[in-house]
């Protein structure tokens, strides 16, 4: 079977499991060919499939994500690597991205809460020229993927330091300074949220569940930021669609200004704290 061919009938396989099955079947085959997509779509169509492409798609049709078999994902263009103890950076989340650069535009010191991949910290830290930053987590196992992250980057200690920490502990930002960016896309699903097999059944629970409403993690943070914030700085969360007042109401009460950002599908996605 050549490569087009397997595609073809991996495609019709993981229609049953996926909304992306084509793109799927193309990165999996990419993954095991060694090769990046799109050289893979040039030139190695007609070539022999290889053997490990089915296993692949066995483990995607299990609901597996495909970031997760490929150990990658890309964010804001760039790939990062991602592994089951972090979150796979989605797409919404280049919302932050961009309204960080409209509304902090030469941003020197940023924080990124909540870490995870770094896909956040380390992607404005890369559009902001010379700026440099600390992401925390409380997960030791995404600390390790976001230090790789930042390595592959070429971005060392000093400009991207990471640190294991929890806001849910006492004492957890005593020495963290002040930032003219704060970024943060904390845990924000209600707890019992159906969520998707890929998701639920994947992707770690602590970077997703936040309490009845999915609105702990706002409560305990965001009163908490204002001093860290340099004069002109703004912090900028992302949120469920659904939770724009609740969270708007939280802020305000800690003395914010409140601005609302949507992603590319016009849903709410990042409030803007001034
Ligand atoms: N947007 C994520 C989801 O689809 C939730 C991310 C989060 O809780 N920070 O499940």
């Amino acid at each position: 079977m050549t490569v087009a061919e397997a595609i073809r009938a991996a495609t019709e396989t993981l229609s049953n499991t996926s909304d992306t099955a084509r793109l799927d079947a193309e990165l999996l085959m990419a993954h095991a060919l060694g090769m990046s997509r799109s050289d893979m779509l040039l030139r190695a169509m007609q070539d022999d499939a290889p053997g490990e492409f089915g296993p692949l798609v066995e483990r995607r049709a299990g609901h597996e994500p495909v970031a997760y078999i490929t150990g990658v994902q890309e964010f804001y263009g760039r790939t990062f690597a991602v592994a089951p103890g972090v979150l796979i950076p989605r797409g919404d989340s280049e919302t932050l991205i961009e309204a960080a650069l409209e509304v902090v535009p030469n941003a020197m010191r940023i924080l990124d809460l909540g870490t995870g991949s770094g896909a956040l910290l380390l992607t404005a830290l890369l559009e902001y020229d010379g700026s440099t930053g600390i992401g925390i987590d409380a997960s030791a196992d995404a600390l390790q993927i976001a230090r790789k992250n930042a390595q592959s980057f070429g971005l060392d200690d000093a400009r991207a330091q990471m640190t294991e920490r929890s806001w849910l502990q006492d004492g957890w930002r005593d020495d963290l300074g002040e930032f003219d960016l704060i970024l943060c896309n904390p845990p924000y699903v209600e707890e019992n949220a159906a969520l998707e097999p890929d998701v639920r059944d994947f992707e770690p629970g602590n970077a997703l569940f936040a309490g009845p409403e999915g609105l702990d993690d706002y409560r305990i943070i965001i009163p908490q930021i204002g001093k860290h914030l340099n004069k002109g700085g703004a912090a900028i969360f992302e949120i469920g669609s659904n939770q724009v007042k609740d969270i708007t109401e939280i802020a305000r009460k800690a003395g914010f200004f409140v601005e609302l950002r949507r992603d590319l599908a016009n849903r709410p996605r990042a409030l803007v704290f001034r």
